[in-house]
């Protein structure tokens, strides 16, 4: 038995299928003359099957995704770009990879220096094909992630967000990883799909083979290898358990979500593509707290125009029909990439260039979405979140940006909800401690602990060697989000929260008692939520808090909070 970090609850059988990190290395190797045809041949093989490949995905797709794709098998054929590289293997006599990088890095160098934005923003098509060929020409194994045999268990070093965001849930049984934390994205998406995960199992990609079968528990991070009888027995018997307390919840499916002594809360739920609002749907969420629109970002190979991004945000206001669903403008930056945005490195990526201050300083990336959500809010009941606000500057400059695109729809003649309301996530400490100034230029408040939480604390949140230091019980921590609840309070507008914390169910009465009007969180926590919320008295709960608020040290909060919960649900709850 190996034994990980379990960071996704839930038991999975299936084969394995390792995902290898390829590390190419093109050498520039000299050919005979009698070798030049066969490296012609070689060069034109890899491209007639990327061109198969290409061809076989399109016909799965549509929109805006299909013209990409036919705009790439024209960059295939066209016949300016392929000279260059056979020129290279017939005069320079250079080997087919070699000739690949460099024929198609002077056709990638023309793209670049054109002035024309579209035609520049070619060459990163043209590398992406690049790569592919190469690709082909070390008979590297693609795996399309997209389709996947029944049961497939993940088996990689780490797992990018773009790679999860592809990934074809139905058939994934379970994720391993080498790297990766409890709060990252790839483990909140395995949550949102109810896929077990473990993390932190040292030179996995090493000890699994592809087909290898294994079990898995999500919860305790226990592998099986070659389970036997008794193996399968155990975690069989867990399935039991964790099925019977899902149907427990079930009765909490269509009850309102307040306290027993009349306190409603809204329970929400966070979403990381359009479609996931299906499942939030399914578990009762009673509206959208946080679409991550960064995924719609991640999964795309180009900028997704306002048209896609326009047809995205309109399936989740169809879906949600009448609920609310708040789309958070990009945040990416800190360990969230684009592969088609080269950012310089910084030495703190986190405390960088990112999210509202990426966007602010590239109106054109901004007003799309802006455009793309208001066009879409015609269709639902739409909302907007700014991530990552530091000060009130921001706040005002991100709204202008906002009416300028309201301005340009009303003379376009475009409808949009004119009410749509304005919020903004409180992350960072400098934005909790000004809460109530904030809360009078903005309609709603959302608090996001996951980085509320390292930047309070000074803990990069994905840093698995300082994890114990990362805890939402610090009392800093604690203090921050009753400043933004009351700073949203002063100011009559609603305070949630979209941080993972929101959906634990031992921290739940704490932020009950200080007062948090929308809890949003993963998708299948938010039976158990309703539970907890429907079993607690608020007076109670302002009277844990006042207590908790008063504590010096987290081991001492979440002794307290243990012990209430303990007491209150008793033992069997799990974060
Ligand atoms: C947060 O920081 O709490 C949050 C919800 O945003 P993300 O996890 O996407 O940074
Ligand atoms: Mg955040």
């Amino acid at each position: 038995m190996l034994k990980g970090k379990g960071v996704s609850t839930g038991v999975g059988f299936g084969n394995i299928v390792v995902l290898k990190k390829v590390e190419r290395k093109i050498e520039k190797k000299t050919i005979e003359n009698e070798q030049v045809e066969q490296e012609l041949e070689r060069l034109h093989e890899a491209l007639n099957q990327v061109i198969d490949e290409t061809e076989t995905q399109m016909k799965n797709m549509s929109g805006t995704e299909a013209d990409i794709m036919q705009a790439y098998v024209m960059i295939m054929q066209d016949p300016s770009l392929i000279p260059e590289t056979e020129n290279a293997i017939k005069n320079s006599h250079y080997n087919a990879e070699y000739a690949v990088e460099v024929g198609f890095n002077s056709v990638i160098q023309i793209f670049e220096n054109m002035d024309d934005e579209y035609m520049a923003s070619r060459a990163r098509d043209i590398l992406d094909i690049k790569n592919r060929v190469l690709g082909k020409l070390f008979k590297e194994e693609n795996i399309d992630l997209s389709k996947l045999n029944p049961n497939t268990i993940i088996v990689a070093t780490e797992l990018t967000t773009s790679e999860t965001a592809k990934l074809d849930f139905k058939h994934v049984s379970g994720i391993i990883t080498e790297l990766g934390g409890e709060n990252s994205h790839t483990s909140i998406m395995a949550r949102t799909h109810t896929i077990p995960a473990i993390t932190k199992v040292e030179e996995a990609t090493k000890i699994f083979k592809d087909g290898d079968s294994v079990a898995i528990n999500g919860t305790s991070g226990e592998i099986y290898v070659n389970p036997t009888e008794e193996e399968k027995q155990k975690l069989l018997d867990l399935e039991k358990q964790l099925e019977e307390e899902k149907s427990e919840l079930d009765k909490y499916r269509n009850q309102e979500s307040v306290t027993k002594d009349g306190t409603k809360v809204k329970l929400y739920a966070n979403i990381g593509i359009p479609a996931d609002a299906e499942i939030a749907v399914n578990n009762t969420a009673e509206g959208v707290g946080l679409l991550r629109s960064e995924f719609l970002y991640m999964d795309s190979d180009t900028m997704p125009s306002e048209e896609s991004q326009f047809e995205a945000y309109k399936k989740v206001a169809e879906i949600m029909k009448d609920k609310e669903a708040i789309i958070r403008t990009l945040d990416i930056g800190g360990d969230k990439e684009l592969k088609y945005l080269t950012l310089e490195k910084e030495a703190n990526p986190f405390l960088g260039y990112r999210a509202i201050r990426l966007c602010l300083d590239n109106p054109t990336i901004f007003k799309t979405q802006l455009r793309a959500i208001l066009r879409a809010s015609a269709f639902g009941k739409l909302a907007i979140m700014f991530p990552m606000i530091s000060s009130i500057e921001e706040l005002r400059a991100a709204k202008e940006v906002l009416e300028e695109c309201k301005q340009e729809l009303d003379n376009e003649n475009i409808l949009y909800d004119k009410n749509i309301q304005v919020g903004i996530m409180i992350e960072i400490p400098s934005a909790a401690l000004i809460a109530d100034k904030l809360a009078k230029e903005c309609d709603f408040f959302s608090i996001g602990t996951n980085d509320l939480i390292q930047y309070t604390v000074a803990v990069e949140r994905g840093n698995e060697k300082i994890s114990k230091l990362y805890t939402k019980y610090h009392p800093a921590v604690i203090k921050l989000i009753k400043k933004a609840i009351d700073g949203a309070h002063s100011a009559n507008i609603i305070c949630g929260m979209c941080g993972e914390a929101a959906g634990d169910p031992t921290f739940i009465p704490l932020l009950v008692g200080l007062g948090l009007d929308e809890f949003s969180m993963n998708s299948n926590n938010i039976l158990r939520a309703r539970k907890t919320i429907n079993n607690l008295d608020k007076e109670t709960c302002v009277k844990l808090s006042e207590e908790i608020l008063q504590m010096a040290s987290a081991e001492e909060v979440e002794k307290r909070l243990g012990q209430f919960g303990t007491f209150l649900f008793g033992p069997f709850i799990k974060k």
